[in-house]
């Protein structure tokens, strides 16, 4: 039984997230993050909404690299969101939602294709985050078959982004 257990398991983990999903691809959107720095917030009621991400708290202006290789499909400034990006994978299955921005990287616009790892832009506190507490609001979209980045089921970033991190210690 415990053989069944060790081998089935991560099989199993995988079909949840189906099959090879980029969200089992990520490499972590901070350098140097640790488990510790990972809360997952995603059922929490934020300003009166369920939260559906995660933030990651960090100094206002440090870099945020794209999880994923994918394409920029929008750069939108929204009242609660800041300057935020919407980033496709190249399958155009999932879409990565990195918000709060303090500014864009230099050149980065919609339609580009980014390479896992390029800096896209900076924690900032835009939109409707405190001040004082600059972070980068992340989360997960899984797209319809219409692959509209204003439309997608969010998916809990937490159990990709600890196995990304540990991955990259
Ligand atoms: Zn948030």
């Amino acid at each position: 039984m415990k053989f069944f257990f060790c081998i089935a398991l991560p099989f199993l983990v995988v079909l949840a997230v189906g099959g090879t999903s980029s969200i089992l691809d990520m490499t972590p959107p901070i350098s140097g993050l640790a488990l510790t720095d990972l809360r997952d917030t995603f059922e929490e009621i934020h300003n009166g909404h369920r939260h559906e991400a995660m933030d990651i708290i960090e100094p206002k202006g440090t870099p945020v690299h794209a999880v994923v290789p994918g394409t920029i499909r929008k750069l939108f400034l929204s009242k609660p969101g800041g300057n935020t990006i919407y980033e496709f994978d190249e399958k155009g299955e999932y879409c990565y939602y990195y918000a709060h921005l303090e500014r864009y990287a230099d050149g980065l616009h919609e339609g580009m294709s980014v390479q896992r790892g390029d800096v896209i832009g900076f924690v900032g506190s835009t939109g409707n985050a405190v001040a004082r507490t600059p972070h980068l609001h992340f989360t997960i979209f899984e797209l319809g078959p219409e692959r509209q980045w204003w439309k997608g089921k969010a998916v809990d970033p937490y159990p990709g982004l600890v196995a990304a991190v540990k991955r990259a210690r």
